[in-house]
């Protein structure tokens, strides 16, 4: 089918997804990125090159996709008129400038992907939206279907792999979309990962895993911190304790007992994708997880995880300190934690793991979110907790005031 995709960010996954994509005749691809001079740099990096990506095939042969999206543009009302798909691959925090411009050129049947859109991604887009979200159908994945990064902007992005599988979910809006949302990705992505949706879209803020994987293991190595300098950063996964990961283990456990309240008040909805962490563990990395004997071993021997270290600076006197200024404190609690809280708040869900991190966390990164118990702080209003966009009841974070 001629395919016209439209792709928001300017990043290593904006890179990567618009040069497959427009390696495929059949798809138009544009760019919309409003982060600074980045359209227009990478507008005038594509006069004179061509956008390669660079990767290993399953033989271990070195293969590129070769290509040059027709329109890289700082401005909505050229890119967004006519979009069949528009596929958010930017980081959460620059997502509401993006419902903001596409809005006024929203047309009925448009297809938003999220990749991520991560956690409160869908309250956003209701609230600002409004009205125009009746007529949009969304569909959100709760990772980025490669792990990639620019080599040279504009020009060059490696794919350091590919997953072999992308699930996620998707709510049809009031009128029919335009193309398939399915069939519609996977074109856009090529044949690789292969692309599913099941349950309802909920269960994919629900599963956002950075959402409480990070947070939870920076409580679990630094909560009882004394301050001063450790001899080098730890590993972030291999290095994981047995505390940390029942920590770990209990955080997923309250999510899935949140999936599991709401489904008990609703039996319609379907929330058989929000899994508990070891399962989802074992989904996404089955081939690289060498010691399946229990949760804490599959996090440490896994290949995908080898050699990642705590986020750190480094100490005039030698040594490092934690960084509690990285995003798995300063994104992952505003756009994770906090909305699963706030879910959980809405459905009478208690979750003391959750709260235990969320009141260390949100005082390492000067914020309040969570006071006496609820989701009032001062600073929801950074966050994309339900709260802070009024929405209190079920039908209001499930989309059905639309
Ligand atoms: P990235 O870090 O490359 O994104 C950078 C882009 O974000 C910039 O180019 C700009 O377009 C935008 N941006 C940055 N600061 C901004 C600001 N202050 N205001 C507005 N826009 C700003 O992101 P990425 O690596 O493409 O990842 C996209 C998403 O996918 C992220 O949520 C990331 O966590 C997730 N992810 C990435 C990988 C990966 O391998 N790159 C793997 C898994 C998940």
């Amino acid at each position: 089918m001629h395919l016209k995709v439209l792709i928001l960010g300017g990043g290593n996954g904006a890179h990567v997804h618009a040069g497959i994509a427009a390696s495929n005749p059949d798809n138009e691809v544009r760019v919309l990125s409003l982060f600074q001079d980045e359209a227009e740099r990478w507008s005038k990096a594509l006069e004179s090159s061509d956008l390669v990506l660079d990767y290993t095939d399953v033989d271990g042969k070195e293969q590129q996709f070769v290509s040059k999206p027709g329109l890289i543009t700082n401005d909505p009302k050229v890119a967004v008129p006519g979009s069949d798909i528009i596929v958010f691959v930017v980081p959460a925090f620059a997502h509401a400038q993006y419902w903001e411009a596409l809005k006024p050129h929203m047309e009925p049947g448009m297809v938003v992907i999220g990749m991520p859109g991560a956690a409160g991604w869908e309250f956003q887009a209701y609230d600002i939206l409004g009205d125009k979200a009746k007529g949009i159908t969304f569909f959100n994945f709760n990772s980025l279907p490669w792990t990639c990064r620019v080599t040279e902007f504009g020009k060059r992005a490696d794919i350091v792999g590919f997953k072999e599988h992308f699930v996620g979910a998707i709510r049809k809006g009031r009128v029919e979309p335009k193309v398939d949302p399915l069939k519609a990705i996977q074109q856009s992505l090529g044949p690789l990962p292969v692309c599913a949706a099941y349950g309802d879209l909920l269960g994919m803020t629900l599963t956002y895993t950075n959402a409480f994987i990070h947070p939870s293991i920076m409580y679990g190595r630094w909560h009882d911190w004394d301050g001063k300098p450790v001899s080098e950063s730890p590993l972030f996964y291999q290095g994981l304790d047995q505390t940390s990961a029942d920590l770990l283990s209990s955080v997923s456990g309250e999510i899935v007992a949140i999936a599991k309240a709401i489904c008990a008040k609703n039996a319609d909805i379907d929330l058989s994708n929000v899994k508990h962490i070891s399962d989802i563990t074992l989904d996404f990395y089955a081939d690289d997880i060498e010691d399946k004997s229990s949760f804490l071993r599959m996090m440490q021997s896994n290949k995908a995880y080898e050699g990642l270290r705590h986020p750190v600076t480094n100490n005039e006197g030698g040594g490092v300190s934690p960084n509690f200024k990285f995003r798995y404190l300063c994104e992952d609690v505003p756009f994770g934690l906090v909305v699963h809280r706030g879910i959980a708040e809405i459905v009478g869900v208690p979750t003391p793991n959750i709260d235990k991190i969320i009141t260390w966390g949100q005082g390492l990164i000067g914020k309040e979110f969570l006071v006496d118990g609820k989701i009032t702080g001062k600073d929801i209003g950074m966050t994309r907790a339900p709260q802070r966009y009024g929405f209190t009841t079920l039908d209001a974070i499930l989309g059905d005031h639309l």
